[in-house]
């Protein structure tokens, strides 16, 4: 969880400092509408993939391996993924003027809660023990459709009136997120 959700917990703290530079438009809660100006260390394929590797490799000597090695694989994972749903703004080095990327599927407020769901359900499905599957099922299903304002914006303007509180609610999202999926994994396998 940490590893694959790695880039967005960075860029809240990096957002936060004044390093990385991303706009909300206050008169629209989608998502598409969150300008991505600037995050080359949180979310470029060469740059985050270095700073991936750093804390892989802090993992590795301090946990194991293995550990260090999945953290990696799970962190660049997250700029695939990114790359499919963010509009052009995702960039390959990171450097100033570098080229950026992004499949839009932002653009496609349908399409993108269906594939963003059956993603997560196929990954569930396929990874996750058995007892687990639907513990997990009901969990995302229900993130997902508290999610789904910023995708089909049932506001008329954004609940975040700049982009630091944004920030700050993208950190105790994923936290919680993470949270309440260990506690479903210990106590409701079915
Ligand atoms: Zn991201």
């Amino acid at each position: 969880m940490i590893g694959v959700g790695f880039p967005d917990i960075l860029w809240p703290v990096l957002v936060f400092l004044g390093v990385e530079k991303a706009e909300i438009n206050p008169d629209s809660p989608l998502q598409k509408d969150v300008r991505f100006k600037s995050y080359p260390y949180s979310h470029s394929l060469v740059v985050s993939f270095i700073i991936s590797c750093i804390v892989g490799l802090v993992i590795a000597s301090f946990i194991n391996p293995i550990t260090g090695a999945v953290f990696v694989i799970a962190s660049i994972s997250h700029w695939f993924l990114d790359a499919v749903v963010h509009l052009k703004d995702l960039p390959i080095t990171g450097f100033r003027n570098g080229r950026k990327v992004g499949l839009e599927l932002w653009n496609r407020p349908r399409m993108t809660f269906v594939i963003e769901f059956i993603f997560y359900a196929l990954v569930v499905l396929l990874v996750i023990p058995k007892a687990y599957i639907l513990p997990l099922l009901v969990l995302g299903t229900a993130g997902h459709l508290l999610n789904a304002s910023s995708v089909f914006g049932f506001t008329k303007s954004d609940p975040f009136k700049s982009i630091k509180p944004y920030a700050i609610f993208c950190i105790i999202g994923f936290v919680m997120f993470s949270l309440i999926a260990n506690y479903v994994l210990e106590n409701y396998s079915s």
